[in-house]
């Protein structure tokens, strides 16, 4: 009699020490009495599509892809969904009982479930986003804003060609601001994203100013180590509902989570908790 396969599954990027992902799935595992495992994978990019490739043969149902390999990757997989074909990177592989190897995007998905469960009653139709940052993070955060219905975006980044890069993309909908006129774009803005590393520790401090900042303004950072960032204490002294990043990487987790392992797992205290350990 043979005994069943154990379903693996990993996070590839390179460095990889600091990934939070082993933590999370770790815990779904156990806490849900699954029989499977997630490891890190430390990957150069040389080595990227013989280990993709290698994976399945290996037991892998699935894998996280992180920085540096999150778009060279689109060009392995053989099936790429819309949402990753419009943020135009990959951070969720799925090895299918067909062969084929399917590359997802959930960080649009994990930012918008997150603003959601943080400020339940912002309303994407209620007025344009203002998006502080135009590297990959900011892509995933404009395509689910505007896929969710958000009327505007509006864009700064301190280089500004990167910013006019990616409102290229979008096209009108999207409105780009000097970066040192990026206060200004708060008079107009119904959310405040921040999508740039700044206020992460180890990283200087965003120095937009923010006295244009309004009450009825939901703000949220993608940083999360701090967990509460000079902009969210800023926004929450100003009245503003505030989210901070780490439910973000949560969420983006939960559907290659239950893809790989079968079953849906709960985002509670104890996962935050675990995450941060
Ligand atoms: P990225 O592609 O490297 O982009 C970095 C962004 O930060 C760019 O807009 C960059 O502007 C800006 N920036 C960096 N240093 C700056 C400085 N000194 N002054 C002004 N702007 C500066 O990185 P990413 O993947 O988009 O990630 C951005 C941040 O989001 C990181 O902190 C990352 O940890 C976080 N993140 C969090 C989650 C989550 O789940 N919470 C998910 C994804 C990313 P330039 O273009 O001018 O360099």
């Amino acid at each position: 009699m043979s005994l069943p396969k154990i379903p693996l599954a990993g996070v590839i990027g390179s460095p990889i020490a600091h990934s939070k992902s082993p933590q999370i799935h770790g815990h779904w595992l156990k806490t849900l009495g699954l029989n499977g495992a997630y490891i890190p994978m430390d990957v150069a990019p040389k080595d990227l599509e013989q280990v993709v490739r290698t994976l399945p043969k290996m037991g892998f149902v699935g894998a996280n892809v992180t920085i540096p390999h999150k778009e060279a990757v689109l060009d392995i997989v053989d099936i790429i969904t819309d949402r990753a074909a419009m943020i135009g990177a990959v951070n969720t592989l799925t090895f299918r009982a067909d062969g084929k190897i399917q590359g997802d995007n959930t960080d649009g998905y994990g930012f918008l479930e997150n603003l959601r469960s943080g400020a339940p009653d912002w309303d994407p139709k209620a007025g344009p986003a203002a998006v502080f940052g135009a590297g990959g993070a900011a892509r995933a955060v404009i395509a689910s804003l505007l896929d969710a219905g958000v009327p505007g975006i509006l864009l700064s980044n301190r280089t500004r060609v990167r910013a006019d890069n990616l409102a290229s993309v979008f096209g009108s909908r999207v409105t780009v601001y000097d970066w040192v006129k990026a206060g200004n774009m708060l008079d107009h803005a119904a959310l405040l994203v921040n999508t740039t590393s700044l206020g992460m520790l180890g990283k200087p401090e965003l120095r937009v100013p923010l006295d244009g900042l309004r009450a009825q303004t939901v703000v949220t950072d993608l940083v999360y180590a701090p967990l509460k960032t000079n902009l969210l204490q800023t926004a929450e002294h100003v009245g503003c509902a505030t989210v901070d990043g780490l439910g973000m990487l949560l969420h983006q987790a939960v559907p290659g989570f239950e893809r790989w392992f079968g079953t849906r797992p709960e985002i509670d205290r104890a996962t935050r908790a675990a995450a941060l350990r």
